[in-house]
């Protein structure tokens, strides 16, 4: 199939009805089906239904080092699942806090702390600043956008590339800018393209030399074990990078077991240099006596040690390979030489990423909503909701049985069909 850029206007007219015609049809099917977040299947959240059987009210609810699960104490978490996370992130157990359930919320209460107290002493909390800025690299995580938008800094959009946030634009701006104080990174399989960071770019990440001091990387590895084949990405330990350079107080990395075992009753975790642990602690201790420990616990008892959890997530890799599959068999069958959309083909994470036409996104999300598809809205994967070419959608391919998820894909292929058949047709119009 050749371009739909080279039809004419009668053959552009003529495959808009034909395209018209099969929206109907999907109209008239009313299907309710959501591709909007990146939630795991209910059979994904099955495999982990031994969890609740490691602990029962017989059990001796008792940490490695003694401490009663079932009572305060210990606001950094468990010696064992301390332990477990430091493997899996290449950390010391030191460099670690087990926080609750959501690494989303320790991220925002580092962003609130920071905004009232110092993070390098002697200096102004975030929000004594007249100003101050967050680098955003987009297509990025909406929710991270949220949490520093909330709290009223100024997002700066930076462009992303398959190697990570363009690192030419992130060197001049922080080496130059002083208000600007951190940036979001998910740097393996990002959100919503599945990138990995490549070696060079954690490399540059650690080499930064801020013109604030108080800027941070907020590094948020959510997709660590999150591989959807035996070949995985690789992704550098930025720990150890910025530990050679002596920068390692630039950086919290953030972790759960959200896609792991129970989303919204998993862990979460900080990893951050020893220094920054003892500040964040001090802060911390205000705030909680301390996390579920008994939680904790389960999942140490449960998973044991990373190769528990490695082996654990090639099980998830078996229900969502195949339905990351699928999609790039319906976009490529679908879509592919008709210039009109590219998407991304990650080897892990939670989300596929789609450019469609410049102008084209907000309408195909439309459509498809119309048609009882419910899709991530078109703009949240840029700062403020605005991408300023709508042309991003991104696609969250985990949720849906697969027998919906080929409904889906087949809808919002033909509604891209569709929007770039319109806006071809317009052009040769606009241009007569
Ligand atoms: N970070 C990223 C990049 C995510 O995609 C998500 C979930 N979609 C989260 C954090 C949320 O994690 P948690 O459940 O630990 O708050």
């Amino acid at each position: 199939m050749s371009s739909y850029s080279f039809l004419s206007k009668d053959e552009l007219a003529e495959l808009q009805k034909e395209l018209q015609a099969k929206y109907a049809k999907f109209k008239s099917m009313n299907l309710k089906l959501d591709m909007s977040r990146g939630k795991p299947g209910s059979d994904q959240l099955d495999l982990c239904m031994g969890m609740l059987d490691v602990l029962d009210s017989n059990s001796i609810l008792k940490s490695q080092n003694g401490l009663d699960c079932r009572n305060y104490g210990m606001l950094d978490g468990l010696p064992e699942t301390k332990e477990l996370f430091a493997e899996l992130l290449g950390l010391r157990p030191e460099q670690i806090i087990v926080g609750g359930n959501s690494s989303l919320s320790l991220m925002y209460d580092m962003v609130a702390r920071s905004m009232t107290h110092p993070t390098v002493e002697g200096m102004k909390p975030w929000g004594k600043y007249e100003k101050i800025k967050f680098l955003c690299p987009a297509p990025g995580y909406d929710r991270h956008f949220a949490v520093t938008e909330f709290f009223g800094v100024e997002l700066v959009t930076v462009p992303m590339t398959p190697a990570g946030p363009d690192m030419d634009v992130v060197e001049e701006l922080v080496s130059s800018d002083e208000t600007i104080k951190g940036i979001w990174c998910v740097p393996k399989y990002s959100n919503p393209q599945g990138y990995t960071y490549s070696d060079e770019t954690v490399r540059r990440f650690a080499a930064l030399r801020p013109a604030a001091k108080d800027f941070r990387i907020f590094w948020d590895n959510a997709y660590c074990v999150h591989d959807l084949y035996e070949e995985g990405d690789k992704l550098l330990n930025i720990m150890e990078e910025c530990e050679k350079l002596g920068s390692e107080d630039m950086v919290y990395i953030f972790a759960s077991t959200s896609k792991i075992s129970f989303s919204g009753a998993g862990v979460a975790v900080i990893g951050a240099s020893e220094h920054n642990i003892a500040r964040i602690k001090k802060q911390m201790t205000i705030q909680t006596i301390g996390y579920d420990k008994i939680n904790m616990l389960r999942h140490a008892l449960y998973f044991k040690n990373a190769d528990g959890v490695r082996a654990h997530m090639k099980k998830h890799a078996a229900i969502l390979a195949p339905k990351f599959q699928l999609v790039d068999d319906m976009f490529t069958s679908h879509l592919e030489g008709k210039g009109i959309a590219k998407w991304t083909k990650p080897k892990g994470g939670y989300f596929i990423a789609v450019d469609v036409l410049p102008g084209c996104a907000k309408r195909v999300v439309a459509l498809c909503k119309e048609a009882g598809v419910i899709m991530t809205s078109a703009g949240a994967t840029f700062p403020y909701g605005k991408d300023p070419e709508d042309r991003n959608i991104r696609i969250a391919p985990t949720y849906p049985p697969m027998e919906e998820l080929k409904q889906a894909a087949e809808l919002f292929c033909l509604c891209v069909e569709l929007v770039s058949v319109e806006k071809l047709l317009a052009e040769k119009t606009s241009n007569e």
